[in-house]
């Protein structure tokens, strides 16, 4: 176990040892000790927004997409229209759930060094009254690209329109509060920057447009709607929950809270970024993005240009020292990404550095 890489991925992550720990146990879906659980995981996660005022946390079975699909089928009437912001892989994703649910959407495409800009939303909803609901990628994972949530969302409110936020890959890292940002609902995952392990997503969506929500969905299983009436109701998720996850999460939230919450686990990550920079910028190595619209979860770097470098075999040397990466999103340019996220500090990211620089130089990429 000790072997076991450390995954410098967005999710899955490494996780620690108290949160695997955590899932030793077999609990009773119906059974009372669980259902506080999973009350207690949904009230911490609210309090991370600020959120319990305004909105219900609804917790769903399955991937961080799931819960995605779950809040536009939910919220977003059949006869809504969105407007999806995109500047990579996962809003392409957003426009393709739409388009699946048989929702009317136009999509905004910026290039992926490209944030959306508000002055852009502010055009897009002056010229389309049809539009309902904006979707919004906070940070896109295909990149690293911060996109600018808290201007974006004065616009849309500013319009009178609904803001959609997929905060998969942000939330618990960089702050977003729902008492100074106006949105119908946030998304985000067990396995991401809480350092639980997937397997569950979970919707902050607002009390009253919840409310109004029932009989949009186009699905039974993925009805937000129905999963918090009946988890209002009983205590209890309305299918099979995932239990161990659950249970890793909560205890992941501890650990989340015991190192400080957001801020610590912002300047965790920032100076995991901040290491990882600076140190494959001292091989050679270009970061994608620039700084400004950088964010510290996973970066993205320029493949050496050299015919010599192949990435399975990059990935797989690397690997073989201890270090899982993650291959580009990108289709113009040849890239690979690494992730500043997980149970790892600016040490375990400068040893991931050497690890690289080791491997260029055994594959005769680097002479240095
Ligand atoms: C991880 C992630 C998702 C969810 O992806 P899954 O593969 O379903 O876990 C969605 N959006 C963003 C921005 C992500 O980083």
């Amino acid at each position: 176990m000790s072997n076991a890489p450390i995954l410098l991925t967005p999710g899955p992550l490494t996780t620690s040892i108290r949160t695997r720990q955590a899932m030793l146990v077999d609990w009773g879906s119906w059974d009372r000790d669980f259902n506080q659980l999973t009350a207690s995981v949904c009230e911490q996660l609210l309090a991370i927004i600020d959120g319990s005022a305004s909105h219900h946390c609804v917790p769903l079975q399955g991937s961080g997409t799931f819960a995605v699909e779950a809040a536009i089928g939910t919220l977003v009437p059949r006869d809504g229209k969105v407007l999806v912001l995109i500047n990579g892989a996962y809003g392409q994703r957003l426009a393709k759930i739409c388009k699946v649910l048989g929702r009317t959407y136009s999509t905004f495409e910026t290039a992926e060094d490209q944030p959306t800009t508000a002055a852009d939303v502010d055009r897009l909803l002056a010229a389309d009254p049809a539009i309902t609901h904006v979707a919004l990628i906070h940070c896109e994972t295909s990149t690293g690209i911060l996109n600018p949530l808290p201007d974006i969302a004065q616009v849309i409110k500013r319009h009178g329109k609904r803001l959609i936020i997929d905060a998969m890959s942000s939330f618990g890292a960089l702050p977003i509060d729902a008492r100074e940002i106006p949105f119908e609902a946030l998304i985000a995952a067990s396995g991401k920057c809480l350092e639980g392990v997937p397997g569950m997503g979970f919707v902050f969506a607002e009390k009253t447009a919840l409310a109004a929500a029932e009989g949009n969905a186009h699905s039974l299983a993925m009805d937000l709607h129905d999963q918090h009436a009946y988890m209002a109701k009983t205590g209890q998720w309305r299918f099979t929950p995932p239990t161990h996850v659950v249970a890793a999460l909560h205890e992941a939230l501890q650990q989340y809270n015991e190192e400080g919450g957001l801020p610590a686990r912002h300047q965790r990550y920032a100076d995991n970024c901040k290491t990882l920079l600076d140190g494959m910028a001292a091989i050679g190595l270009r970061s994608f993005l620039p700084a400004e619209i950088q964010a510290p979860i996973i970066v993205t770097f320029h493949a050496p240009n050299n015919p010599r470098y192949q990435f399975k075999d990059f990935y797989e040397r690397v690997k073989a020292k201890g270090f899982i990466l993650y291959p580009g999103k990108l289709t113009q340019v040849e890239t690979f990404r690494v992730g500043c996220i997980g149970v790892v500090g600016a040490d375990g990211m400068q040893a991931a550095v050497n690890a690289v620089a080791q491997v260029l130089r055994e594959m005769e990429v680097l002479d240095i």
